[in-house]
């Protein structure tokens, strides 16, 4: 996804302040599982879907209940609520501004909670690299949301908001994955040459991204991927 560093500015918000003691109170409160990548490859996820829309109606809930339990935990509900996705695949005016349908995005305030996902673009990574393309396109755009709702801000600009949505989207990776069991093994790597393939300018290079996801994925903890932030 091609992001304008516009939608990214997140006004000040009073948890902003305060992110550093939440960051680390939040990592104490992930329980760590340990898991494996084993046995073959499948080629699809666990209800193998052929279009964009499908795959992400399929993960949207899932990727919600992920979100939703974790900002429980922490004590933070008041702050979590579950983002609207929209299709679209011409150009739109969302968040404020124009944008092209070989995208997707996720709006700041005063637009919080709207995700956009670009069909025709997402219906490309899915033909490409397989049908969790779509889903790791949307678990990105919702860790952006995740960012937002928080009021986290990055100290290392536009590169570390993304890498930081990247990390995120390794971790609900593993959550589907392991726990809820709608994605299976060989959606790690889909969702891997995913990212891989959309790098450069603002995202990082290929290694940033999938070095990210794959922490997100391996540390499990929101503490780790806020490393992205500062
Ligand atoms: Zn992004």
């Amino acid at each position: 996804m091609l992001h304008n560093t516009r939608f990214h500015q997140t006004p000040r918000s009073p948890l902003a302040r305060a992110h550093k003691a939440l960051a680390a109170a939040l990592a104490a409160s992930i329980t760590l599982v340990v898991v494996a990548l084993t046995g073959a490859p499948a080629n699809a996820l666990a209800s193998p879907q052929t279009t964009s829309q499908g795959t992400v109606s399929y993960l949207m809930g899932d990727i919600n209940n992920f979100w939703a339990t974790n900002f429980r935990s922490w004590g933070w509900s008041a702050y979590y609520a579950q983002p609207t996705v929209y299709y679209y695949n011409s150009t739109i005016t969302a968040c404020g501004f124009t944008m092209s349908p070989s995208n997707s995005f996720a709006c700041d305030r005063p637009y919080l909670g709207q995700i956009y996902i670009g069909t025709g673009w997402t219906q490309g990574l899915l033909n490409t690299y397989g049908d969790y393309a779509p889903g790791v396109i949307l678990a990105h755009e919702w860790g952006h949301e995740i960012m937002f709702m928080a009021g986290w801000k990055s100290a290392s600009g536009t590169l570390g908001r993304e890498l930081f949505a990247d990390c995120l989207a390794g971790m609900y990776t593993r959550y589907g994955l392991t726990v809820t069991h709608r994605l299976d093994n060989s959606d790690y790597w889909e969702g891997y040459n995913t990212l891989a393939s959309i790098a450069g300018g603002d995202h990082g290079t290929p290694k940033q991204r999938t070095d990210w996801y794959a922490y997100g994925y391996s540390s499990y903890n929101i503490n780790s991927c806020y490393r992205a932030l500062t």
